[in-house]
């Protein structure tokens, strides 16, 4: 993986579309205004050969283009889109609708973006957001004791087994077990970079991960089973604080993170993380340093592999590991997010 962009007929495409679902993907500067701007922007479309693309807002602010006063390309990327808002707040009010395409189309949404916004934001379809935002609900309920039929007659399913299955596909664990058991909350970070995902139970944070990572919501899945604890979206004390230090990581205000992290894996890829986390902000190391470092010279492949099995983005700090001649080398979250990020350690 070189870059992640995609190719220009494809974002040129997105633009002309103001598609949502390229929202944090790209930034577009347009030369003939010097002007830079987000996807989605309702200034009118300029021409193919006036445009430029770039991966984030600081390509293009290093290029000498000015931030559009319209779609404000330097504020995070992935906040809730205008178009997607009144839908959201409907699903707030009541969890427990059932909404078809025609109700989509009443409210004026074309249901293949909203299809589309959620795959991107949230890797999973609109449908399985509805159920899992029920099922975090009903899991709130059940912690506080509600007798199941009643939950599961509360929250739009029509019956307990319905309720039951959909909450096994989701959660791993039955609602009559969950009760035992822990509580990994899962929540949406903005960034500079685009949309994370992070995960938490109080214990530790166990999660952090670009939005457009394949695999998201299997990797959620296995986590919770690994942890033997249920999985509901919603915050807890720990998410709000990895938000707060995020923000100020972003900033150029914090170096650390001080939290507790919950990383379970094999003997070999646990070593491997917890000697990541002795790299310092601002350096970097190699595959090869790293396997020495371990006492497994030689294991660069399988370092390598361990490395990107990481699934505590920028905390455990993957990124600082590049090749032996000083190139980057591959990062999950695309090599222009490692860019970025060595960039931001080292200028402190
Ligand atoms: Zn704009």
């Amino acid at each position: 993986m070189l870059n992640t962009l995609p190719s220009e007929n494809e974002m040129y495409r997105a633009l002309v579309d103001k598609d949502a679902s390229y929202e944090g993907v790209f930034i577009v500067g347009v030369r003939s205004t010097g002007i830079f701007c987000r996807p989605t922007c309702s200034a009118r479309k300029p021409k193919r050969e006036n445009v430029e693309f770039f991966p984030a807002a600081r390509e293009a602010l290093a290029s000498g283009y000015r931030p559009c006063k319209r779609c404000r390309p330097l504020e995070p990327a992935g906040e809730v889109p205008l178009w997607l808002r009144g839908l959201l707040a409907g699903v707030e009010e009541d969890p427990s609708r059932r909404w078809r395409d025609r109700d989509l189309r009443d409210l004026g949404l074309d249901p293949g973006r909203v299809r589309r916004w959620f795959n991107r934001e949230h890797d999973m379809t609109f449908h399985a957001y509805l159920r899992a935002r029920r099922l975090g609900l009903a899991l709130g309920r059940i912690r506080q004791g509600d007798d199941l039929a009643g939950t599961a007659f509360g929250h739009g399913y029509e019956s307990d087994s319905g309720f039951r299955e959909a909450f096994e596909k989701y959660f791993g664990a039955t609602p009559g077990r969950s009760r035992e058991k822990g509580l990994m909350h899962v929540t949406r970070v903005t960034s500079p970079l685009g949309p994370l995902v992070a995960g938490a139970t109080d214990e530790g944070v166990c999660l952090l991960e670009f939005t457009d990572r394949r695999m998201l919501e299997k990797q959620i899945e296995t986590l919770g089973r690994r942890l033997k604890c249920a999985v509901a979206p919603g915050s807890n004390k720990l998410l709000d604080r990895l938000q707060t230090q995020l923000a100020e990581y972003f900033d150029g205000q914090r170096r650390e993170f001080d939290l507790p992290i919950l990383a379970p894996g094999t003997e070999f890829q646990e070593v491997v993380w917890e000697e990541l986390r002795k790299i310092p902000p601002g350096w970097a190391r190699s595959y090869r340093e790293l396997a020495e470092s371990l006492g497994r010279p030689g294991a660069q492949r399988a370092v390598g592999r361990a490395n990107g099995d990481n699934r505590i983005a920028i905390i455990i700090p993957c990124h600082r590991v590049v090749r032996g001649d000083g190139t980057l080398g591959g990062y999950g979250g695309g090599v222009w997010r490692k860019q970025f990020l060595l960039d931001l350690e080292r200028t402190k």
